[in-house]
């Protein structure tokens, strides 16, 4: 059976539909129900899925460009990708295999780990303001403000409980994100217990893992339901019409890849971006450097 579609795009190909609309978090969404294992909106095997990334690289390389050449050209429109996630979720990954496909100097990654002495001393916004990205830029944020609501609030690092208020801070803060032009894509890799446990394991038996490993990352295992809660409220309170989370299933690592980058090509593809217009007199210009070709000999 052969599906036609006259609308879908070429990089679209292989979702039924837009990736989003499979991903987003909506009313009623239930993390309990979530299958890590699935590839919601996706038709296709892995092979497809790395056959659909290399296009999408493209595509992704091209509108990244774009964006770029806009903030040379005084626009100030910005991009910003949350990732947020359990450890081995594949945040990592994403940042070298999605925006690996890219100019480097279009991106700006930045990881939150826990917040050195400095840090602490500010407002836990402090050290989040100052990483977003600079005009043209496609930031990523390996872990977030989220953290904040999340690690802060399973080891119950602050008195009180200030996440109802964290919350609503948060979405203004998103919002006054926006105002400033700066698109923001929430995206959480979500993973099963027992793919978390393949990959702790795989970091104990690789010496080219062991870098990776944080003997910590076991205790953090053992509340996992504890974050899974945190994650739920988080998803509940959090996901704006605007800035809305998108929860992806990842114990496919191909999977996730690939839905990170039809949201990120998707959310490019939104801001209608154009290569911007010469801001010097092309007619002179051509005519002064047809000029110059006649006269070399
Ligand atoms: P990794 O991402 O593996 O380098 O680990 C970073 C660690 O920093 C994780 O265990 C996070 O939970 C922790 N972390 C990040 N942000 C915060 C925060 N605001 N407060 C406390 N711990 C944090
Ligand atoms: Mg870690």
């Amino acid at each position: 059976m052969v599906k036609k579609s006259g609308k879908k795009r070429s990089a679209t190909a292989g979702w039924e539909g837009r990736a989003a609309d499979a991903l987003r978090v909506g009313p009623g969404f239930d993390l309990g129900e979530l299958d890590t294992s699935a590839t919601p909106g996706f038709d296709g095997d892995d092979a497809a899925g790395e056959a659909l990334m290399k296009r999408l690289g493209r595509r992704l390389s091209d509108l990244q460009e774009m964006l770029y050449a806009e903030g040379r050209s005084g626009g100030t429109r910005a991009v910003l990708l949350v990732l947020q996630g359990m450890d081995t979720s594949g945040k990592g990954g994403i940042s070298r295999h999605v925006l690996g496909m890219v100019d480097p100097q279009g991106v700006t990654v930045r990881a939150f780990g826990v917040p050195t002495e400095e840090e602490r001393r500010h407002h836990y916004l402090w050290r989040i303001r100052r990483a977003l990205p600079q005009p043209g830029r496609i930031g990523v944020f390996d872990r977030s403000h989220y953290e904040d609501v999340l690690v802060v609030r399973v080891d119950g690092l602050v008195e009180d409980d200030p996440w109802l208020e964290r919350y609503e801070e948060i979405i203004r803060f998103e919002r006054e994100t926006e105002a400033a032009r700066i698109t923001v894509l929430k995206c959480a890799l979500m993973i099963s217990p027992h793919e978390q446990l393949e990959r702790l394991s795989e970091r104990l038996t690789r010496p080219d893992k062991f870098w990776k490993y944080n003997p910590s990352d076991l205790d953090v295992r053992a509340k996992w339901d504890d974050y899974m809660h945190a994650y739920q409220d988080v998803f509940d309170h959090t996901s704006t019409a605007s800035a809305p989370w998108h929860v992806i299933p990842a114990d496919h690592k191909w999977y996730a890849r690939l839905a990170v980058t039809q949201l990120l090509v998707d959310t490019l593809e939104d801001m209608n971006l154009t290569w911007p217009a010469a801001d010097f007199d092309l007619d002179a210009e051509r005519a002064r450097l047809a000029r110059m070709l006649e006269e070399t000999p």
